[in-house]
């Protein structure tokens, strides 16, 4: 008798222990993009890019990007940062075939939490993979949370000044989306802090004032990145490449690169919303370059 297919069966949400406090990563969607030059490496070649795809064993051509929003749970406060895509594909026909829906909201159930009990949404820049599941038709998905964006990306958008063609629809976006959400929001800069041991890191160059946050606990410590890396193998074997959706492509190289440094000298454990789910790991130096570990066990001691 032939055995019938299941389909895929793959995890969406991953919770662990830092010091006393709890951290979860959410896979809100994935989406498969074709090309993977010149997406990545721009100022590289198409054979170059290529090559490095298949040193690593993944498709030269196309990749996967998931989005994936991480939970912190301080004991006092929940804090969700970033908030995937939401809605929008079911609301803008240009987004249609171009991001999944979203489903961070209704995976919070699998950890146990509704919507309502999110207190603190922090973004930590305005693209719409992060700001998408904000609001579902205007209103707010988390109703009792207070919200808190990075000044600089806050007034990048606002202002609307500089504003690449690529960025103008985000830009409508971000305007609809977040300003209706200003009376609840407080607008921190690098070295401010979210909650005691939650802190805002300067990581401008992908979003004109992204932000990633330094999260430490009992001497635990881990760096939410945010979009600092967008790619596992490109963005980490290959700082110095250009990535296409980078605001300032030189900042986020010197972004990457600073980054990369600080994350292997100091062995800091890292939730990154584009690495492949769960998206914790670590950044390995060696004479070769850094790389990207996915963690083993190390969360479960
Ligand atoms: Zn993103």
């Amino acid at each position: 008798m032939p055995a019938s297919m299941q389909g895929e069966l793959q995890p969406t949400i991953f919770r662990f222990k830092l010091g006393g406090f709890e951290v979860a990563t959410i896979l809100d969607s994935k989406g498969i993009r074709e090309g993977l030059s010149p997406l990545y490496g721009a100022n590289a070649s198409a054979d170059q890019v290529q090559a490095l795809a298949r040193a690593n064993n993944i498709d030269p051509n196309r990749l996967e990007h998931p989005n994936i929003p991480t939970l912190l749970n301080t004991g006092k406060e929940l804090i969700l940062f970033d908030t995937g895509n939401g809605f929008l594909p079911r609301d803008y026909e240009q987004l249609k075939t171009r991001m999944p829906m979203g489903n961070l909201a209704a995976r919070l159930a699998l950890l146990g939490h509704k919507p309502e009990d999110i207190d603190v949404v922090v973004l930590t820049h305005g693209h719409p993979d992060h700001i998408g599941g904000l609001v579902d038709g205007g209103r707010p998905v988390y109703p009792n949370a207070r919200y808190v964006f990075g000044a600089a990306e806050y007034d990048f958008w606002k202002k609307n000044e500089g504003v690449r063609e690529a960025r103008k629809f985000n830009r409508e976006l971000f305007v609809k989306i977040c300003e209706p959400l200003a009376e609840r929001s407080t607008f921190i800069k690098p070295g401010d802090t979210v909650a005691s041991g939650v802190t805002a890191v300067d990581a401008f160059g992908h979003a004109p004032g992204l932000l990633a946050f330094h999260i430490e606990s009992d001497g635990k410590r881990l760096m939410v990145t945010a979009d600092t890396f967008t790619h596992y193998v490109m963005a980490v074997q290959r700082p110095d490449w250009y990535f296409e959706m980078d605001d300032d492509k030189d900042k986020a190289v010197a972004t990457r690169q600073r980054m990369l440094d600080l994350l292997a000298s100091e062995r800091i454990f890292v939730a990154s919303f584009h690495m492949p789910f769960p998206a914790i790991g670590w950044i390995d130096k060696s004479a070769a370059g850094y790389r990207w570990v996915p963690h083993s066990y190390q969360m479960n001691l």
